[in-house]
């Protein structure tokens, strides 16, 4: 079953610039940055990237760090209290220690936490602690270390698996791990990966396929909705007991009978949660993408490296938010045919 956005409250607000969080123009307040620090990365997931033809922006359109940091500043300025850096693979960009601590230090942010694919963690793990990371979510679709080679194209399990440990160790706690279900590659799996919950105080996440460019044909055959994932891990642990999350989660959370851990659903397919939508995202060429799935961007690096003030980008940045587009159109077959999500941030 495909479900659909809910409608938009019929009178937006008028735009005015506001003295503290920034809202959109349906009254939701933005406090959730998600930063894709480059676009390249050391995987090539099935659906994520198409096996051929990935294009990578040349260095010098990226973010500098410089710029990067000057961004963070601003959003906390307008209202933003958490960041989560993604890419991409955000481990590989360089000084990534020395940018976490400079992020957690801007006044103002309360949280930072990563995406990551859980490779280099194994080494970076402690120092990314130590420079205030609070957390990290690992993508990790399969405990088999062959498909795992063949969903990531070419990844090592073990060293993945290294990655969760080390994390864990570090105290880069909740870990929350990141599995993208499809049919016919990992589907019947879902038990094995929810099971880690029984022993371990982690949030194993089964995630729906989304069309986004390059994977759209992957998409249509590999969806497995959240609802099917639900049932199959019933039929196996048994009614799962849901488990309240805090406004703004787009996972619905539910614990297996006797678990120490938790699973949770997130469906942007099936179950769009736009509506308590808090966040926008920073591609790694530094334009402000206000909804994952809409093409509608804020060019902060041209105003930037046009000599922009300060005063002149946060205005740029409120009335960006402002105009955020209420929601994507997946469930009504809508996709994304200009950027991957390795692109966008995901
Ligand atoms: N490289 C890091 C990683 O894999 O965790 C961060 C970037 S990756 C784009 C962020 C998340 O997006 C991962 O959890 C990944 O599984 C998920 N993802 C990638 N492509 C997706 C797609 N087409 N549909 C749903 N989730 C996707
Ligand atoms: Fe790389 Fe993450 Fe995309 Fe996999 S999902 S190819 S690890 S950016």
């Amino acid at each position: 079953m495909v479900g659909a956005v809910m409608a938009p409250p019929s009178s937006p607000l008028r735009f005015e610039p506001q003295p503290r969080a920034a809202r959109d123009a349906f009254g939701r307040a933005m406090t959730y940055l998600r930063i894709s620090l480059t676009d390249r990365c050391n995987f090539r997931c099935v659906y994520c990237m198409p096996a051929l033809g990935m294009k990578f922006q040349p260095r010098d359109e990226l973010l500098t760090d410089d710029e990067l940091v000057r961004v963070v500043r601003l959003c906390a300025k307008t209202g933003f209290t958490k960041l989560r850096l993604t890419g991409g693979e955000p481990t590989i960009r360089p000084r990534i220690v020395e940018l976490v601590r400079a992020m957690k230090a801007t006044p103002g942010i309360e949280e930072l936490s990563m995406t990551t694919n859980g490779l280099l963690l194994n080494r970076l793990a402690d120092p990314l602690a130590g420079a205030g990371l609070d957390r990290v979510n690992i993508s990790i679709d399969t405990l088999d270390p062959d498909k795992f080679k063949l969903m990531t194209r070419g990844g090592r399990l073990d060293l993945v698996w290294q990655g969760i440990e080390a994390a864990d160790a570090a105290g880069l706690r909740p870990i929350k791990l990141n599995t993208v279900v499809m049919r016919g590659q990992n589907d019947a799996e879902v038990g094995e990966m929810a099971a880690l919950t029984l022993a371990n105080a982690w949030q194993v996440r089964f995630l729906e396929i989304m069309p986004l460019e390059g994977v759209g044909a992957v998409h249509d055959e590999g969806l497995v909705t959240s609802e099917e994932t639900q049932e199959r891990l019933e039929a196996r642990f048994g009614p799962l007991t849901p488990v309240e999350v805090p406004p703004g989660d787009p996972a619905r959370v539910w614990r297996i009978p006797g678990a120490v851990g938790t699973v949770g659903f997130i469906s942007p397919v099936s179950a769009p949660f736009c509506a308590a939508c808090n966040r926008v995202r920073l591609t790694a060429d530094g334009k402000l993408r206000l909804c994952l799935l809409r093409p509608d961007e804020v060019d902060l690096r041209d105003l930037m490296r046009a000599g922009a003030d300060d005063a002149a980008l946060e205005l740029q940045m409120r009335a960006g938010i402002w105009r955020k587009p209420w929601g994507h159109g997946l469930a009504e077959g809508e996709r994304e045919t200009v950027r991957g999500m390795s692109q966008i941030g995901g």
